[in-house]
């Protein structure tokens, strides 16, 4: 790769800047938007530069398992986001999770996570680690004490997602990160919810961010991926995992996310303020008995999520007076809103958990963890709030 850098993450400059700007490179063409590499292999002058390559001891390409200039590109951008020295981009948010796990534990090692984690990686925490000799602990969220009490002398990580889905608990990322620190554990933090315009765990003290660039870094519901976020101290052992085991991002799925994160400033704070007019008019409804909402004054942790967050975010989920039946007459009613579990979309997502993302949980389990069968979450995109709420207003007030 040749030419000059657009600009390097260490100017300081902002993040509407850097999310248009970092890791940006051009060839000898001097294309304007970012050129993609889709090529498997790259080829060496001599026998000798393949061999330094392959040490390491001369930077640059080699295979795209572990080296290519558009995921590299990504990997830059995210990173300056973040605030982080360094990114590894991965295939997906789960294989994030996973690279993240492989790299920093072994059999013998213990995990404290928020029980009310991605379902896929409490399944991962759970069911897979589980066989391989690493032993996971969840407790809630919101519970700092329950937190240092799970600690054993073991334990190497904290894992935790904030805010949660569906109820946008929040933990307190700075506090969690004191207790792990005293006793030498890492602490991750899934910033998949707020993305780095929102909220920047590394600046809180955690160690490490993993996201799934599925939702909110894309954008627009296209392409598969995730990363692994923070000092090259940690990150380098993740690339090394990946080097070798391969859950590696496509580097055209890499442009795609790298264009994405280009309005990903614009697009949260749009989506952060549609959801809160929402948030407010839902609260407000007669139908509705309770909003769970960040970004409203009867969140019990508002304070806090406005002391780690800078808005209240893209996701409100709602409680429908009744049950199940009201609240699948107001997913039914919609002619909007789309029934899908995704999220982080600019078209917005009506989600019934209790059925659906949470089903295969017991309906006790559920019940104990706040997931009533009334309730509702939208992820929030870019539409109108007025269309939003006439959609919903059909089913509710049916
Ligand atoms: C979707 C999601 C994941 C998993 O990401 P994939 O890209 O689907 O593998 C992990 N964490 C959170 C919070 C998510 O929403």
């Amino acid at each position: 790769m040749s030419g000059r850098k657009d600009e390097d993450a260490a100017a300081g400059y902002l993040p509407e800047t850097l999310a248009v700007r970092a890791g940006t490179a051009r060839t000898q063409f001097n294309e304007h938007s970012e050129a993609m590499y889709l090529t498997s292999s790259f080829v060496f002058d001599d026998a000798a530069q393949a061999a330094a390559r392959f040490s390491g001891e001369e930077e640059g390409c080699v295979y795209s398992r572990f080296t290519n200039p558009t995921v590299a590109a990504f990997q830059e951008r995210l990173a300056a986001l973040e605030g982080a020295e360094a990114a590894v981009a991965t295939a997906s948010g789960m294989s994030a999770i996973l690279s993240l796990v492989m790299a920093h534990l072994k059999a013998g090692d213990h995990i404290v996570a928020s029980n009310s984690l991605f379902g896929a990686t409490l399944q991962l925490f759970n069911n897979i680690l589980s066989r391989f000799g690493i032993e996971t602990t969840c407790v809630s969220q919101t519970d700092v004490g329950a937190w240092e009490a799970a600690i054993r002398p073991n334990t190497k990580l904290f894992f935790l997602e904030t805010p949660s889905n569906p109820l946008t608990e929040i933990a307190d990322i700075a506090a969690l990160a004191g207790i792990a620190h005293a006793r030498g554990i890492l602490v991750a933090v899934d910033n998949c919810f707020c993305t780095p315009i929102l909220q920047r765990p590394l600046d809180l003290g955690a160690d490490l961010v993993v996201h799934s660039a599925t939702k909110y870094l894309d954008g627009q519901g296209r392409v598969l991926g995730g990363a692994v976020v923070g000092p090259r101290k940690y990150t380098d052992e993740v690339f090394k995992f990946l080097r070798t085991a391969g859950p590696t991002l496509s580097a055209f799925n890499a442009w795609v996310l790298l264009k994405g994160i280009e309005t990903l400033q614009i697009r949260m704070q749009a989506q952060s303020a549609r959801t809160l007019e929402l948030a407010r008019w839902l609260e407000a409804h007669p139908r509705v008995a309770r909003v769970f909402y960040p970004g409203l004054p009867s969140h019990p942790q508002h304070e806090l999520a406005m002391r780690q967050q800078t808005s209240g975010g893209a996701i409100v989920s709602f409680e429908v007076k009744g049950g199940r039946a009201e609240a699948w007459r107001v997913v039914d009613a919609c002619r909007l809103l789309s029934i899908t579990a995704n999220l982080g979309d600019v078209k917005t997502t009506l989600t019934h958990p209790a059925s659906t993302t949470h089903g295969r949980i017991s309906p006790e389990a559920r019940a104990a963890a706040g997931i009533g069968e009334g309730l509702l979450r939208v992820a929030v995109g870019l539409e109108a709030v007025a269309d939003l709420q006439a959609d919903l207003d059909r089913g509710l007030s049916a």
